[in-house]
Formats: structure tokens, sequence, C-alpha cells
């Protein structure tokens, strides 16, 4: 045995470690490692099992088994940069043996591999097997360095050898020693997850050798899918903390005293006046939880989700005129000025003769304008403020604001509801979201927020026909447009918004294209163009002119998913659809079928169809988002990453959603007996990491 040395905390600073200097100090903290546990949940990106190493005498010999993915450990014994002869490629050749056999490895035009590499490395080699003149190799393997000079005793002491990802100036195999380092020198921390979800799992520190010293009786494909009760250790951790600072936060903000909004049966007489139609037993009882919550004392955080279609704005009014017709403010926060002034027509038109009660607050908006408006902000005057950011300004200043709705949430950042606090203000949010989002994610995301959910579509719905048509079907759809505007409707055709960086394989037709298209398809019809990069007014303009009627065909790119409400438009064509998630998709077919005629949705691809067929098999907007998010993942979901998803190291949103809501239950648990001080002191540490998504 090796003399004892003194064991550190995991809380100790990476520099503890031999080895570690203030170089690699600064590369780790780069990278988000600072302490012995940082580095420690750095788990490997995947693991070589031994048994699967191939003796490159022996590659020769297969025939037939083309492109089959070998691994291969080896010494190199020449390496030689060239360029070709055709083409100019630059080539790196290296010959690897290991006693049995040489293999040729070659890289084109990669010299990073060729200055990196040295004869006499010894190399760990995987890629598909390929037969070339010379016999057996591999082409453009990835590869890891394994040491110069015979540092690889330990290499392969067990089955299976962690590789990690190089950070900076630190190589996987100083990273694999630096690991293993800390893992020696680690003391076990005490056990601060609740009994509950300890259960069936290895303690902590015996979780992280698991996984970066796995037995030679692991199962390596639970290890690769992430999938053994040592990931669902880290994992619980991880999820655990994230919920007990939901949990907390949430606890802290219902002792806060909220403005409480009066109401009386007047009240309620005169919003049904505002009310153009019956609300659906759902808007109702999603209303009911909102009055809940304003008459109650406490803060409102409340989301609401729903389909696309399912009456969110009238509910979101509602709630506003109550804080309005009672002498309070409510602003409406929208992400783009189209749909802010859509909202202001809306409510305009809801309130009727009460019109002058609202104001409108853009960005772009003359001097004397919006000095009037800030004015009649200030003064409380204006009971209805809608606005795109322009509303966290700090010119702005509200009377009594009590309500913020806020439209199409994932697009605001943290920083600008920071805005509304900074203020000294402390009003009641409700939050709508502009797709549905999965119930995990809701959590994941919204976890401290009471939800209501609007599962019922206002009556007299016509279902949207959808179709998926291969390009060279394309005519078929314009013959649907051209039917439908006969029948005097409108059509949307959605262009993907091209970024000229990007490399597609398939050239895209791109939105200058299919105007083109569109043109010599449609002469004389009325078409208008729009998207992001074009100027405020001009945008407002045209899409009036599409709200009006007068424009017949509105092309755009996705600046139209958000909540463009034009009943008359019964049919939209979606180009290059298979550019889009799922959600997005569906987003965008909810811009028809909005009136009482029957629409049609038209996604133009020739890939990816079977993701595309769920959206013609289904119009179940939360059954999509769920299938997006597992076929994308939580950060593509968004499409963003200011979303404001905390950023797990073992724990996956997707795959560990069940995990959560337990760790969820165990949090509210944990937090009414009260937390002990290893849970206060982990969960210290573990807040600063998990990024929350924040209103409070
Ligand atoms: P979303 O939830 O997608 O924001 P909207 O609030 O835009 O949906 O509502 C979609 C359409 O349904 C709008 O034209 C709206 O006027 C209409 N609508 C909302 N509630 C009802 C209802 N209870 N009955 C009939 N139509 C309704
Ligand atoms: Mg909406």
């Amino acid at each position: 045995m090796a003399e004892a040395l003194p064991l550190f905390p995991l809380t100790a600073r990476v520099t503890v470690l031999r080895g570690v200097g203030p170089v690699y100090a600064e590369a780790f903290a780069e990278a988000g490692i600072t302490t012995l546990r940082d580095l420690l949940w750095s788990l490997p990106h995947r693991y070589v099992d031994r048994g699967s190493l191939q003796k490159i005498g022996e590659l020769d010999g297969r025939s037939g088994a083309d492109r089959e993915i070998v691994t291969v450990l080896g010494t190199i014994q020449d390496l030689r940069q060239s360029t070709t002869r055709v083409q100019r490629m630059n080539l790196t050749e290296a010959l690897l043996t290991d006693g049995t056999g040489t293999l040729r490895l070659i890289w084109f035009n990669q010299p990073h591999v060729g200055r990196l590499l040295r004869a006499g490395d010894r190399l760990l080699a995987f890629g598909p097997l390929a037969f070339g003149r010379h016999g057996a190799e591999l082409r453009g393997p990835a590869f890891e360095l394994m040491g110069r000079g015979g540092d690889e005793e330990n290499l392969w002491v067990r089955r299976y050898l962690p590789l990690y990802r190089k950070l900076g100036p630190v190589m996987g195999r100083v990273r694999q020693r630096l690991t293993q380092e800390a893992l020696a020198r680690a003391a076990q921390p005490e056990e601060w997850l609740p009994a509950e979800l300890a259960r069936n799992v290895p303690g902590n520190l015996d979780a992280l050798r698991l996984l970066h010293q796995p037995p030679d009786d692991s199962d390596p494909d639970a290890l690769d899918a992430h999938a053994t009760p040592a990931h669902q250790r880290l994992a619980s951790e991880e999820l655990f903390a994230f919920a007990l600072g939901v949990t907390l936060r949430r606890a802290g903000r219902l002792a806060r005293r909220g403005q409480t909004v009066p109401t009386s049966p007047e009240l309620r007489e005169r919003l049904q006046d505002y009310l153009p139609f019956r609300l659906t037993g759902a808007q109702r009882q999603a209303f009911r939880e909102i009055v809940a919550d304003l008459t109650s004392g406490r803060v409102m955080h409340r989301l609401l989700q729903g389909d696309v279609g399912s009456g969110k704005t009238l509910v979101a009014f509602l709630a506003m005129a109550m804080v309005a017709e009672t002498g309070g403010q409510a602003a409406l926060l929208v992400p783009t000025e189209v749909l802010a002034r859509q909202h202001a027509a809306t409510v305009r038109r809801l309130l009727k003769e009460d019109a002058g009660r609202m104001e409108l607050l853009l960005g772009p908006m003359k001097a004397a304008e919006k000095r009037l408006a800030l004015a009649r902000i200030a003064s409380g005057e204006a009971g209805y403020v809608i606005g795109t950011h322009a509303l966290f300004q700090e010119s702005v200043e509200f009377s009594r604001l009590q309500l913020v709705v806020v439209d199409e949430q994932h697009r605001f950042g943290v920083r600008q509801r920071e805005a509304i606090k900074q203020k000294g203000l402390d009003p009641h949010w409700l939050v709508m979201s502009a797709t549905p989002i999965p119930r995990s994610l809701a959590l994941a995301l919204f976890g401290d927020l009471e939800q209501s959910v609007l599962d019922e579509l206002p009556p007299g719905r016509q279902p949207i026909t959808t179709r998926l048509l291969a390009p060279g079907d394309a005519e078929r759809g314009w013959e649907l447009v051209e039917r439908e505007l006969r029948a005097g409707h409108q059509a949307f055709v959605v262009s993907p918004a091209i970024d000229p960086q990007d490399e597609a394989k398939v050239p895209l037709r791109d939105i200058q294209a299919m105007e083109a298209l569109l043109r010599a398809q449609f002469p004389d019809v009325e078409l208008a163009v729009v998207h992001g990069r074009l100027k405020a007014d001009a945008m407002a303009e045209r899409m009036e002119g599409f709200v009006s009627g007068r424009t017949r065909i509105l092309l755009a790119t996705t600046v139209i998913e958000v909540g463009v409400d034009v009943p008359n438009a019964t049919v939209m064509v979606v180009d290059h659809a298979e550019r889009f998630g799922l959600s997005q998709l569906h987003q965008l077919r909810g811009r028809v079928g909005r009136g009482q005629a029957h629409s049609h949705f038209v996604m133009l691809s020739g890939s990816e169809t079977d993701r595309l067929k769920v959206l013609v098999s289904t119009q179940d907007g939360f059954r999509i988002a769920q299938k997006d998010l597992e076929l994308r993942g939580p950060g593509e979901f968004f499409g963003t990453r200011q979303a404001g998803l905390p950023q797990f190291q073992a724990a996956d949103l997707v795959r560990d959603r069940q995990l959560l809501a337990r760790c969820r239950e165990a949090a509210d648990r944990a937090v009414q007996r009260g937390l002990s001080e290893q849970q206060l002191a982990w969960l210290k540490q573990e807040q600063a990491r998990l990024k929350l998504a924040e209103i409070s």
C-alpha cells in the first residue's frame, strides 16, 4: 500500500492535484471546471473495451469486411506529409504497428494531425476499415494519443479505457491521469440525497469510480447509453439540487405579499361585456385559476399553456382587464412589433369604446408620440400597456403595475425580465408559451410556476388537412393555393431562412428564388414578402396589407411563426420543411384553420419524411412537442440557448424526465422537513452552476 495521503473535500480546487499548474487550471476554468467535483463530473466521452481491440495482423485477411469499425493500438513507425498530385490535397500518412502487422492511417486535408503526431507515439485509432492498394487502411480515423516514450503503464489495467476530450492544452491522456488522481484523493462526501433517491444507487464517490474506472464486469451498452445505476446517482444529484432550488424559490415567492386585485360582481359583468364569444370550458377554468391567484394576496407566477389556437390571448386579456378595470395597470410583453400591433388591434376591438385606456409602446416611435405614451403610462391613465422590449427601458415608469403578461415567453431573455424587477416592482406574472411544452421540460424550465392548460379548442374549428409532398409534386401544392385564392381566401408560403455559410448537401431554394417562382406561378396575384431583415415600418406595412386582405399571398420566413392571426388565410405551403422542427411546423400550421373554412397545410420536402409524417398523423401539439423533444433534445427544441434551460452534466431532460418528477416530489418533502447541513452546503455549490430559468 502506498502511504496514505490526506484526502480533499470535493469542493477543493483542482490545483491541489499534482501537475495542475496555472496553465491547466486556466484551461479547466474555461471549461467550467474549478473544483475536484467539477473535474470528476466531467465524464469520459467514450470507453474503449480492450476486448474490442484488434490485432493489426488479423485485419488484412478480412475480405468483404469493408466499413467495419475497428479499434487498434500501436506505435507510429513512420509518419509522412505530402500533397496529392491530383486535386493538390494535403495528405498525412502514418504507419502503425502493434507487433502483429502494420496498418496505414491516412488523413486528407488535416495538416494539424501531421503536426500533432510523431514517429514513436503510441496511438489508439478507430474508424471504418477500408482496403486500398496497399491493403488494410483507416481513412481519417479518430484517434487518441496515448503517450510518448512508454508512459503507458496503468493504461490497460482494466478492460475499459475511459477517453476524455482534449480541453485546450490538456490532452485526453492528461485528463485521464488527473481524474484518476482526483478519485484517489477525494474524500467521500456525506450523503445528502434523501433516502428515497439514494436507494438502489451507489454513493457519490463510488458512482464516480464506476464511471471513470469501470470494473471489468460493467455492461458496455449501459455505459454508452448512460443508463447505469452510477449515472442515475449523478443525475439524481443534479436534478435534486435543481428541484430544491426551484422549490425554495417558489416557497420564497409564496411568502411575499402580492398586490391584491379586488373582484366584484360588477367587475365580472363588465368583463362579460367585453367577450365576443362564449369561453371554452378550459378558458373558463384557466381564468378561474388566475382570479384565485390575483385575489390571494400572494404573487402569481403562472404559465398558461395551450395548443396553437386554443385562445390563450383571450384569457390573458381577461386577466389584464381584471387589473385595469380596478385601477391597476397590466402590461403585455410581446417579442415582435408585428405581434404587438396585432395584440393592440385585438385589445382595441375587445375594449370597444374603452379603447382609449390602452397604450402601445414600440421601439421606433416618433418622439412626441412616445412622450405622450410614456406620460399616460406614468400617470396610470393607461390601464392596458402593450409593447415589445421597449417596455423595459429606463424611461418607462408605471404608476401601478400589477400584472405582466409575457407572450411567447422563450424569446425573452432573463435579463429583460430582470429589468422589470430592477424598477422595484413586484407584479403578478402570467407567461404564455408559444408552442406546447412537454411536461418534463415545462417542469425544468418553469418549475416554480403554477400551470394552467388550455386543452380544448374553441368550437367550430375545422381540422387542417396536412400533406407532405416531394419537391417533384409541388405542382399539387400550387394548385391548392390557386383554388383557395379563387375562393377568395389568402395563402401563406414559408421559406426557410438560409444562412449563406450554411453548406447543406441539397441546394436550398431561398426566399428570392421562391418569390420568382410565385410571381411566375401567380402573375396577377398581389404578393408581399416579409423576412427578418426588413425595417420595422416596412414590415408593419406589409403585414397590415395581408391582414386587411389586400395582399393575397404572404411569402415569409418564420417571422410569421408567432401568433399571426388572419382567419381568411386557409392554405400554407412550407418549402424545405425538413429544415424546421416539428413544433415549429405545428406552430406555422396554426396560422391557418383560424376561421370557419376548411384549411390546408402543405410541406414540401424530399427528406426526413418519417419525421415530418408525425405532423400528418396528428394535430395534437403536446404530442408533437414530445416527439420533437425526443428527436432534437431540449436545446434545439427551443432553437436557442438563451431559453434559460439549466445545463446539466450528467442528467438529460429527455431521458431522465421521470427521475426529475421524482426529484421534485422529494424536494417538496425535504423542504417541508427542513434541509440538513449537508443539503444546504451542496445546494449552495450546485446552484451556482445550474442556471435556472428565472422570472422571480
Ligand atoms: P393562441 O392560443 O394560439 O394564442 P388565440 O388566442 O390567437 O390562440 O386564439 C385563436 C383564435 O380563436 C382567435 O381568432 C380568437 O379570436 C379565437 N377564439 C378564442 N377564444 C375563443 C372562443 N372561446 N370561442 C371562439 N373563438 C375563440
Ligand atoms: Mg397567441
